[in-house]
């Protein structure tokens, strides 16, 4: 069982005669074997959070429970939590054999034999078997990071909390890793907290995601949820890669009106948005434009200035007023530099914010 439930946490750091908010009243809680992603721009918190789980930090208010017993001013050895770090943090003067045992050997009274028997065990399911014998400093990034992983493993815990554990993998050993790291994760079925900066690694790898911003919680839900339904701009902004496209525009009298062009909303649209009138951002992601053969009443022309042909997908970055925006272009279609695009957005993939809260109204 690995229960964990995170209750108004709240962590400040004295920097002279400053204080740092790195954690604002954080509130959540972790369901036995999830799988939770937390993300947000550097400086956000993500660490600190992770470190206040693992005891490394002290709390300065707010409680940490796991499995219902208040952990929040428990020793960090206490825990039942195992952490990996990006940089692994092995002993460079131990083989892979020790570093994967030592914690055992330190903190139970597990036999030298048990040790061993467990260490073999998880060795093989890391790959790593053959490489017991070396040490961190002949062993390569991915190689140490798995010996690093053995480490936490071999402890069996109630929870992993993982600091951006793949970053310093070049990028073909970190797509190997992360789908090794989650079949891992499911076999294992270990509530697992994992941090990242990473795209990629944030809508696939997780059953949640905790999106963070100056210490607070922006939203938390599926990837999907994340994706389709984010509850404010800073999340539209942030879940999604190119990211969203964000138009000021003015509403009044069901009509969104942006310097360079207008939309005319239904009924059901405007009936959501009564009581909204004023500036709002229109949200778009790159995907969700429609392109045109030809010019329309509802298209926006889009003068073309850069492609990315990426090969299944093309990113072509246009003008509309005096700002750039990024369209997706997907399959055999193509866009050539100094051509104009004529678009139009959906009205049902329109994302709409308040301008002055960001919070999502549509
Ligand atoms: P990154 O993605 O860059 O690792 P992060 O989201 O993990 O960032 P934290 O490391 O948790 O962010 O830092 C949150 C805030 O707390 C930052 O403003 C940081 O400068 C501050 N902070 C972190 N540790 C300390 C410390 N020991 N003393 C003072 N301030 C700190």
């Amino acid at each position: 069982m690995g229960k964990l439930d995170i209750r108004n946490l709240r962590k400040v750091f004295a920097d002279g005669d400053q204080s740092i908010v790195a954690v604002d009243d954080l509130d959540i809680d972790i369901n036995d074997g999830e799988f939770l992603i937390f993300v947000g721009p550097s400086g956000c918190g993500k660490s600190t959070t992770l470190r206040c789980i693992a005891g490394l930090e002290t709390v300065t208010s707010g409680e940490i429970l796991l499995n219902g017993d208040d952990i929040t001013h428990q020793p960090p050895t206490e825990r039942d939590i195992a952490m990996v770090f990006q940089n692994y943090a092995l002993y460079p003067h131990m083989t892979a054999r020790k570093n994967i045992g030592f914690g055992l050997e330190m903190s139970t009274d597990m036999s030298g034999d048990e040790i061993d028997r467990r260490v073999s065990k998880v060795a093989e399911m890391m790959g790593i078997g053959d490489l017991l014998e070396k040490k961190p400093g002949e062993l390569s990034g991915g190689q140490q990071q798995r010996v690093a992983l053995g480490r936490a493993i071999v402890r069996e815990p109630e929870v992993f909390l993982m600091d951006e554990p793949l970053s310093n993998l070049d990028a073909k050993l970190r797509t190997t890793m992360r789908t090794e790291l989650q079949n891992l994760q499911q076999d294992l079925g270990i509530t697992t907290i994992y941090v990242t900066h990473d795209q990629t690694e944030a809508m696939t790898m997780g059953d949640r995601i905790v999106i963070l911003d100056g210490g607070e919680l922006q939203q938390i839900g599926t990837p999907l949820e994340c994706y389709y339904e984010p509850n404010n701009r800073f999340v539209a902004g942030f879940i999604g890669s190119p990211s969203m496209n964000f138009f000021d525009v003015e509403y009044s009298d069901g009509t969104l009106v942006h310097d360079s062009f207008e939309c005319d909303l239904s009924e059901e649209t405007r009936e959501q948005l009564a009581g909204h009138e004023g500036a709002l951002t229109l949200g778009v992601r790159p995907e969700s434009f429609d392109v045109r053969g030809e010019r329309g009443p509802e298209t926006i022309a889009a003068p073309v200035t850069v492609t990315e042909p990426m090969g299944e997908t093309t990113y072509v970055y246009v003008d509309i007023g005096d700002q750039q925006y990024t369209v997706t272009l997907t399959g055999e279609r193509v866009a050539e530099t100094g051509t104009t695009l004529e678009l139009a957005i959906p009205e049902e993939k329109m994302h709409l914010f308040d301008a002055k809260t960001g919070e999502a109204v549509k």
